[in-house]
């Protein structure tokens, strides 16, 4: 098989993983019309770095051959789609090609398991590592990690990377017990967890050393081009993939609702610092097997979740407070709007004395016009104007808050009539 096929069949594998955070870029080609390029070259996808810039991923499987039989993955061992298998050195000679051609910024390598999770996670390792030392490839790389691989080849992996991920695959043990009976959850932590313990190590070694006032060398990630740089050891405070580690979540493959979604991402990011968690909405796939549902989950459900993990990384929530009962978030309003109408005692807002996490939990206000505001409220007293010119999303924003010259009418009405108004209206769905 040549390179572009297995290209072709490895890109197309690797795009039910949302772990790398695809822009949703809009698809378009210029083949057979007129133009020039196109933003859907195989394999190429987009994602979000720690800075907020937007970078292009080659993003592929090493291999879509697998030992496993994952219930809700197309790669699974009785899937009937094509395989392919790259060689390491055919990823590196690609990863640097594309790299040259300035069609990418880094490389998102993830991998079945074949011959052996050790055996697996060693040919990604050495994917890295010969970018790294033998070309001295200084681009992104995001590498997901075998958890039933030695230790010691996920701390190697963690050196060269920048980001490592580890997919918890589904929220309860239960559902993975049931849908991929081949992995463990005590597995996948435990190699979160190791993660995590060496990036604590390389961060307190390199404090240690900070406070001795020696800067020590800490082994290089990127050889001399010859290949001679000397292999760093995997006790070496070398950075450890420093852009953190990440996991996705199946949503919809099993009966887990939003609730206990939330619950396990938040015992996530607690207990192994992750980054990110990523959501992603289960996908029928082809011959299926009965124990999934048959139809997809609305893709609305995976933006709320994404919105209220946003509230707990940056705002403050916990997962508890955004349900009611037990259950789901709603669809028609977002998790922070749905948290203020179950909680209208707070509100109105008094933006001129009210502490900024509390005004940062007002629907429409995000936590930097929270800043601004307090931070002109220091010079004056914040006006009803003052919101429209910092772009507060002032339909959301009106019920909750009392500021100088304005105070809500509509404070009063009940939770019910607020949240009509201010869902958007339902749509008609196609019949088609
Ligand atoms: S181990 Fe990974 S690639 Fe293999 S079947 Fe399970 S999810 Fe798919």
């Amino acid at each position: 098989m040549d390179v572009l096929t297995k290209l072709e069949v490895l890109a197309d594998a690797a795009k039910y993983d949302a772990s790398c955070a695809s822009s949703g870029a809009p698809k378009r080609d210029s083949v057979g019309r007129a133009g020039l390029g196109a933003s859907t070259g195989a394999g190429i996808c987009h994602s979000f770095t720690p800075d907020g810039r937007c970078v292009s991923l080659l993003k592929i499987l090493l291999t879509n051959f697998c030992l496993y039989d994952c219930q809700y993955c197309i790669n699974r061992r009785s899937s009937n789609v094509p395989r392919a298998r790259f060689a390491p050195k055919e990823v590196v000679d690609l990863t640097l090609d594309f790299y040259r051609r300035n069609y990418i910024d880094g490389l998102f390598l993830s991998s079945g398991i074949i011959r052996s999770a050790d055996y697996t996670m060693e040919q990604l390792v050495q994917v890295a590592r010969s970018l790294r030392e033998e070309h001295c490839f200084r681009g992104y790389i995001h590498l997901k990690t075998i958890p039933d691989a030695d230790p010691k080849l996920i701390a190697q992996a963690g050196i060269y990377a920048d980001r490592l991920s580890v997919n918890i695959e589904l929220p309860t043990e239960t559902g993975l017990v049931r849908l991929a009976p081949e992995k463990s959850s005590h597995t996948i932590k435990r190699a979160m967890g190791s993660i995590r313990l060496a990036q604590e190590e390389a961060e307190g070694e390199a404090r240690d050393d900070a406070r001795r006032g020696k800067a020590k060398a800490a082994p290089s990630r990127y050889g001399n081009g010859q290949g001679t740089a000397p292999v760093p050891s995997v006790d070496a405070p070398a950075s450890r993939s420093p852009a953190g580690q990440s996991t996705q979540m199946i949503v919809g493959a099993d009966d887990a609702n939003d609730r206990t979604i939330l619950q396990t991402a938040q015992t996530l990011y607690g207990a192994y610092k992750l980054k990110r968690v990523y959501y992603s909405a289960f996908s029928p796939i082809p011959d299926s097997p009965t124990a999934l549902p048959a139809k997809a989950p609305p893709l609305m459900r995976e933006h709320r979740l994404y919105q209220a993990d946003f509230l707990m990384r940056g705002y403050g929530f916990q997962a508890e407070e955004l349900f009611q009962e037990d259950g789901d978030l709603p669809l028609d309003i977002d998790p922070k709007l749905g948290w203020a109408l179950a909680h209208r005692e707070t509100f109105p807002v008094d933006l001129n004395r009210a502490p900024q996490r509390i005004i940062a939990r007002v629907p429409g206000i995000g936590m930097r016009n929270a800043q601004r505001i307090v931070e002109l409220r220091r010079l004056r007293a914040v006006r009803y104007q003052d919101l429209i010119r910092l772009r507060c999303a002032m339909d959301k924003v009106k019920p909750f808050v009392i500021v100088r010259d304005y105070r809500p009418a509509v404070a009063e009405s009940p939770s019910e009539q607020l949240r009509r108004a201010l869902a958007p209206p339902p749509e008609q769905l196609s019949l088609l």
